[in-house]
């Protein structure tokens, strides 16, 4: 049996772990079945605990834009653990990729490092509600910022694949300050923005949402949205968690052509390791203790082997930027590949894009939204899933969530992929 030892360890571990996992999406219940357990991995490739090889497209949901294993990250953190792991005192290692991260993002003064994508998000919004004065924030739905209480609002990703929108465990009182929006709809931001006047500290947001399946952001709808910020004296808070690093040196606000105030990293920032990172100008950065009185802190933050991994990543990324045209090479032959298989059998589907980001939805209209997004066919995408999963391609276990492509893809691997799809699809009436 395929998947016999993955089996037996899920099983343990659901003794001894709420659902058998740390965070819920790896538990396949958006697609059924067991999930698989890792045992090691390498470059493109991962083999679970039964032996059977997989090519990655989720590296680690994001952060191994280059691969797994990549030499230069693992030499760097190997390096850095024979000298002491933590001390909770300031290192060069921070500023150097303080300094290195400030090069490359275009708009940010000052950076402070986190140890996740929930804490940059979370401190974010306090910081911009402690430089404006203002209580409420606007998100939109689908978006995903982490699970801190104030963003599990229609959240994306594993909240929704959960159909648990709202939290059970977020109180009234939080919810009552953040305001939805629809992802690519600009009226429905300036409504909440007129009923709301003078109240609204930040509108956060995923530039190129990718925890709804990927969905760009529409012409002009960003543009729009900093117009409108700056109307209102609303800071305009990118996430880009998902997009820093992976879009470009200078993500999204970069290869978009828009500022935003705030900033917020995760996942390839810390090259594999826990990190994640918030950043602004400093009018904006110098509210943040001890400086300023917005309070925020962490004993692991600017951890010494979480920075040598995050300084060996952006190094590599600063280094050879033909990286990101590269990645959207692959991702777009990936695209084109299963355009035609999928167009040969005439199953109604959307394929949505951006750089390195991309995912299938199982129906008919545009997908632009969470509203659309939702509409999709589950049952198409769980027998897609398994199908593909079975002949060793893995792919994120949930139709919210985008594919991260990583540079160690080779193009017989793409074209591996898109056999699989054929023959996933031959099965199907
Ligand atoms: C992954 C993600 C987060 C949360 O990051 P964690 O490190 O999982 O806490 C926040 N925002 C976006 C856009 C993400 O993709």
């Amino acid at each position: 049996m395929r998947y016999q030892r993955s089996s037996a360890l899920f099983a343990e571990a659901r003794q001894y772990i709420p659902g058998g996992v740390n965070s819920p999406v790896r538990a396949f219940k958006a697609v059924g079945g067991t999930p698989v357990f890792v045992k090691e991995a390498k470059g493109a490739y991962f083999f679970d605990e039964d032996g059977n090889r997989y090519i990655d497209y989720i590296a680690s949901w994001g952060p191994l834009i280059l691969g797994h294993a990549y030499a230069p990250v693992i030499d760097a953190i190997t390096e850095k653990a024979q000298k002491g792991t933590s001390f909770g005192m300031p290192t060069t290692i921070e500023t150097q990729l303080a300094k290195l991260a400030v090069a490359m993002v275009p708009n940010i003064d000052k950076i402070r490092f986190v140890n996740s994508g929930t804490e940059a998000c979370m401190s974010a919004v306090r910081l911009a509600r402690g430089f404006s004065g203002k209580e409420k924030i606007i998100k939109f739905a689908g978006c995903y910022h982490g699970h801190a209480d104030a963003f599990l609002i229609q959240a994306g990703s594993g909240a929704v694949t959960f159909g648990s929108p709202n939290s059970p465990g977020v109180t009234q009182g939080t919810a009552k300050d953040t305001l939805l929006a629809a992802y690519n709809d600009l009226d429905s931001v300036s409504t909440l923005a007129k009923a709301n006047k003078g109240e609204i500290a930040a509108v956060i947001i995923e530039p190129v949402a990718g925890n709804m399946g990927c969905i760009p952001p529409a012409e002009g709808f960003l543009e729009g949205l900093r117009a409108l910020c700056d109307r209102e004296g609303i800071l305009l808070i990118f996430d880009e968690v998902m997009t820093g690093f992976r879009l470009g040196q200078g993500g999204a606000q970069e290869v978009l052509g828009i500022k935003a105030d705030i900033l917020c990293f995760g996942k390839v920032i810390g090259g594999g390791l826990p990190v994640g990172a918030f950043a602004a100008r400093d009018e904006i950065m110098k509210h943040l203790a001890p400086e300023g009185p917005v309070y925020q802190a962490g004993t692991l933050s600017g951890n010494p082997l979480a920075m040598s991994a995050g300084l060996a990543m952006l190094g590599e990324l600063h280094r050879y930027p033909e990286v990101f045209q590269r990645l959207a090479e692959k991702t777009e032959y990936l695209h084109k590949g299963m355009q035609k298989v999928l167009d040969a059998r005439g199953i109604a589907y959307q394929i949505n894009r951006f750089g390195s980001m991309i995912s299938l939805h199982f129906t008919e209209g545009p997908v632009v939204d969470f509203h659309s997004a939702a509409k999709g066919n589950n049952a198409s995408f769980k027998k897609y899933f398994h199908g593909m999963l079975d002949r060793g391609i893995y792919l994120p276990p949930s139709a919210f969530e985008s594919y991260f492509l990583n540079d160690a893809l080779s193009y017989e691997d793409l074209d591996q992929t898109v056999a699989a799809l054929e023959e996933t699809l031959k099965e199907w009436k």
